[in-house]
């Protein structure tokens, strides 16, 4: 480390303890129980500011997010020549704790999907929640404070702040949100993740895979209630591929954490407890964990074309 980094690592240290010391007091977050099975999974309690509450719901029970007969339409809607529509009347929900894949051609609807289920483009009708709370109700204030507070984001091109280093990435978004700092978790994840000799490096020093358990920690850090990762695996070779899906699987397995994914790759999908396939802004495929060759199936003209249900375990959507 140099001595540079080695001065502004100590300096960001006493900014992130004023930090703490000033809002430990403002912001609860308490982990309840150690234990790792995916039956009996650690529960996270935060204080709840939002105001734009969804009804309790035993059909959501389960859920940590979830679209009601969403549409997103772009273009002028008086001018069919110009309309898009990029979501078609989808419902859908996601699991607690669960990794789940969206796939699709290009253009299918994925992005718009996890856009508007993250609160970052707002649908034309319908509505989406998130952890109980109408994201499409919220005004901007409120649609701040719910990424800052319960979502975390994976980028395909990482999205690190070049002039900060690795800790300080991870570390951002807590400090952005005058949030306290686990100082134990922060250990777990770097130890977790085989970053302990990399903290003070900035992201030019460091791979792409590198980078992007950066970004996995980062996102992490915050313990969000759902992570939305977007080709997350899109820029990394096959290895550091396996690397990446394998600390997003862990992070499922052992600490319950809940993962929505677009991804164009079977591999990649293929990690996930269930796949949705879009076409034209709608869900045509919901497969509860496919294999690779059944996700590949599903993409292959002449398998589809020989069976009515290439997916095997699959369930087909109209
Ligand atoms: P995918 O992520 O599956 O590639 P997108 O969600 O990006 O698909 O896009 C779905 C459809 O919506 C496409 O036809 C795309 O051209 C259109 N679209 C997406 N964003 C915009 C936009 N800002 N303005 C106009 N059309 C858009």
């Amino acid at each position: 480390m140099g001595k540079h980094e080695m001065k502004s690592t100590s300096l960001f240290a006493r900014v992130r303890r004023e930090s703490i010391r000033r809002h430990s007091v403002r912001h609860k977050s308490v982990r309840q129980g150690s234990s790792h099975r995916k039956t009996d999974r650690p529960t996270v309690v935060r204080t709840v500011t939002h105001t734009v509450v969804h009804p309790e719901s035993s059909e959501h029970a389960q859920s940590v997010a979830w679209a009601e007969d969403l549409v997103k339409t772009y273009g002028d809607a008086h001018d069919p020549d110009t309309e898009v529509t990029a979501l078609d009347h989808i419902t859908v929900d996601f699991q607690r704790g669960h990794l789940t894949a969206i796939m699709g051609p290009s253009g299918s609807g994925k992005s718009t999907l996890m856009h508007c289920l993250a609160g970052l483009d707002t649908p034309t009708s319908g509505k989406v929640f998130v952890e109980g709370l109408e994201v499409s109700a919220m005004n901007q204030r409120q649609l701040t404070q719910l990424r800052r507070e319960r979502i975390g984001f994976i980028f395909q091109s990482f999205n690190l702040v070049p002039t900060l280093s690795a800790e300080e990435n991870i570390l951002l978004p807590l400090q952005i949100a005058h949030r306290p700092i686990d100082r134990d978790w922060f250990n777990t994840l770097v130890h977790v993740m085989g970053l302990e000799s990399r903290l003070a490096h900035r992201p030019s020093q460091l791979s792409g895979g590198q980078q992007q358990r950066v970004a996995c920690a980062r996102a992490l850090m915050s313990r969000p209630s759902v992570i939305f990762a977007d080709e997350p695996t899109g820029n990394l070779d096959s290895r550091s591929s396996r690397e990446v899906l394998g600390f997003l699987r862990d992070s499922v397995e052992k600490y319950g954490q809940s993962i929505v994914m677009v991804t164009h790759d079977p591999n990649a999908a293929a990690y996930a407890d269930r796949v949705l396939v879009l076409a034209d802004g709608r869900i045509t495929r919901d497969m509860h964990q496919p294999s690779r060759e059944q996700i590949l199936a599903v993409f292959d003209d002449s398998a589809s074309s020989a069976s009515s249900s290439p997916a095997g375990n699959g369930e087909e959507r109209s």
